[in-house]
């Protein structure tokens, strides 16, 4: 009863999949993506797409993503939408910042992308445009990722938050009281090792296609940046990750652990040991 039931939610939504990509016009950048990927398929070999591909990537989305926030602070009139105008963001700060960040990106993120090439050389993850995924199915494929990888963070941070690491790992990432965009990836290594590790679980689940990487990326990259910028909108809440997901693996798990009176009490002692340990538990903690 319970899989028939499911098999129809699946086959509808594939169907609502079918035809609203039915409806939607043809995308007139396809051809000149076809070819760029042809030719880049052509002149480079499947371990300097995944890796230096993967890093051109990581590194031109991130930027990106970051420089409207940047660009914020030069303009007179956003000024009135900053959240803390008692805390400016200044060169110090965003220097500092932006020398960890090429530190962790070249340093640590890089070798674990080098591992993506063994990845899809060991899983036969194709590279061609014809067994690439349409974009309904990326995105579903990013979503599941971002549940895997969302409940993985909710766990490893409230961790990571435990008084006794606290200082000695995560306090970087804290380190900012008015954070800005930029600060995203702005960690201990350790952590970035340690948090990032959760970006590949949902990878090795659904990845049919190296595209799956990429978009996965953009898909991450979006999120964590933009639940940067607005880190003070989120404050004094016993969450300690209140990304989207995190706060559905959160109702979940809440929901799970008061079905009897055992574990509620395990619920309350887990909250009252955030409330004691409140000194390494910032107010901008309830984010990443
Ligand atoms: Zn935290």
């Amino acid at each position: 009863m319970e899989v028939n039931s499911t098999a129809t939610i699946l086959s509808s939504a594939f169907l609502a999949v079918e035809y609203v990509d039915a409806v939607l016009p043809d995308n007139p950048l396809q051809p000149s993506l076809q070819y760029a990927w042809g030719y880049v398929n052509e002149n480079y070999t499947k371990f300097q797409i995944a890796t230096w591909g993967s890093l051109i990537v990581h590194e031109a989305i991130y930027f990106l993503f970051c420089l409207p926030g940047f660009l914020f602070q030069f303009l007179p009139f956003m000024q009135k939408y900053k959240i803390q105008q008692d805390k400016p963001e200044t060169w110090e700060k965003q220097w500092r910042c932006f020398k960890m960040l090429l530190f962790n990106h070249f340093c640590i993120q890089l070798p674990m992308i080098c591992g993506t090439y063994h990845f899809t050389e060991f899983f036969s993850i194709p590279y061609d445009w014809d067994s690439m995924p349409r974009w309904p199915y990326l995105l579903a494929q990013c979503l599941g990722c971002a549940v895997i990888e969302d409940t993985w963070h909710y766990f490893l941070h409230r961790l990571l938050h435990h008084r006794s690491i606290y200082k000695h790992i995560h306090k970087v990432h804290h380190e900012f009281t008015a954070p800005f965009g930029m600060q995203a990836e702005y960690a201990h290594p350790a952590e970035t090792v340690i948090l990032g590790s959760g970006f590949f679980i949902g990878i090795m689940v659904f990845c049919n296609h190296v595209t799956l990487l990429w978009a996965w990326v953009a898909f991450r990259l979006l999120e964590t940046i933009d639940v940067h910028r607005y880190t003070h909108t989120h404050t004094h809440t016993v969450n300690t990750a209140n990304t989207p997901f995190s706060l559905f693996v959160e109702k979940c798990i809440s929901t799970l652990l008061t079905t009897t009176r055992g574990l509620q009490l395990s619920l309350t002692v887990v909250l009252w040991s955030d409330h004691q340990g409140s000194a390494a538990l910032p107010a901008c903690c309830s984010l990443v």
